[in-house]
């Protein structure tokens, strides 16, 4: 539920009614929409009556909200928001409302020497953020499940090789001590209704990259978010890497109409990854240029030195030069369309 106010207001009256709300167990969200306060009503409104609400001498009007989600709602907030990520020295990254972020690596981290020659060239290309996994969510138990504590080390290293912050996935709760140093912690798909986690990420200060699981659909999604965001942590950045759909020719079924209907939906910043979506290196570029095409705030691109050697997900790892090359194109779309 939504209560606008009328313009003139004293800051009084809308304390006086805030707390009120608060009384009746409601957390309130306040934005300005023009010359309004905007009081955005979070927790159970059913016992609130809406006719008596409306006369109060300083309500211009109630709005009830369908929707489920209402931190990550547009509606209260209508502006797109902006995330920045600090890298270290001046390297830092900034997603959402107009600006676009390259987050680039390989699926996992395997060695010093990958992590840092990766990080060195994606840096080169353009890429705003390194990425790399160090825990791995595989569907095999017995492929390799990521260099864990060290991988995160390695990833430190090339950060401080680079100056790029870093991006890099959790997968259980237990672990966010180790995180303190990321500068993104990622939720992979098959977590994205990991509520337990997503709730304690709800209170941690770090922007969150929160990827669409592999059958869910952009409500789920976006309650996903909802639950990091409620708990207090706002900077929640969307991640579109393909659903499950009968086709089997590429991994996943990329779903760009889900940019504008995000954009719609919520101010929070949309990046699309075309590496998971496709499973295919040569699909990568295509797809990552159409996401940018269809108003994607950033994409997250997985590369490696040696696909063919990668430990995880070779297939759709660019090698430097190719991704160079993406770069490249992806620049040229994103004249047109800025
Ligand atoms: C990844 O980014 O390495 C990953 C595992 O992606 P997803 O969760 O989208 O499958
Ligand atoms: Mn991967």
């Amino acid at each position: 539920m939504v209560t606008i106010l009328k313009t003139g207001t004293t800051e009084e009256q809308k304390k006086m009614l805030i707390r009120w709300f608060e009384d009746q167990g409601l957390r309130v969200n306040e934005y300005m929409d023009g010359d309004q306060v905007v009081l955005g009503l979070i927790g159970d409104t059913s016992r609130i009556d809406v006719e008596m609400l409306e006369l109060l001498d300083i309500v211009d009007r109630v709005v009830l909200i369908e929707e489920p989600f209402k931190k990550a709602n547009r509606k209260f907030h209508p502006e797109d928001s902006m995330i920045t990520i600090g890298g270290t020295d001046s390297t830092e990254a900034t997603i959402g409302a107009g600006h676009f972020a390259v987050i680039a690596g390989p699926c996992s981290v395997e060695t010093e020497d990958q992590i840092i020659e990766v990080a060195q060239a994606v840096k080169a290309a353009g890429a705003t953020m390194l990425r790399g996994g160090a825990f791995k969510p595989r569907t095999s138990p017995y492929d390799f499940q990521g260099l864990k504590a060290e991988g995160l080390k390695l990833l430190l290293e090339a950060k401080k090789a680079t100056g790029l912050p870093i991006v890099t996935e959790i997968m259980n709760q237990d672990h966010l001590d180790l995180f303190c140093d990321v500068d993104v912690i990622q939720v992979g798909a098959r977590n994205m209704q990991n509520f337990e986690l997503l709730k304690e990420l709800g209170h941690c200060d770090k922007p969150i990259l929160l990827k669409r699981g592999l059958a869910n659909t952009i409500k789920e999604l976006l309650m996903s978010a909802e639950y990091i965001m409620s708990g207090g942590n706002e900077n929640v950045i969307l991640c579109e890497r393909g659903i499950r759909t009968f086709e089997t020719y590429t991994r996943n079924t990329l779903d760009l109409s889900v940019i504008p209907v995000l954009h719609d939906l919520t101010h929070l910043p949309v990046v699309v990854d075309p590496s998971h979506a496709t499973g295919h290196a040569n699909l990568v570029e295509p797809m990552a240029m159409a996401a940018t095409a269809g108003g994607a705030d950033g994409l997250m691109i997985e590369v490696h030195n040696n696909p063919p050697m990668a430990l995880c997900d070779g297939a759709q790892s660019l090698t430097p030069k190719q991704f160079e090359e993406t770069m490249e194109r992806v620049r040229k779309i994103r004249e047109v369309v800025k």
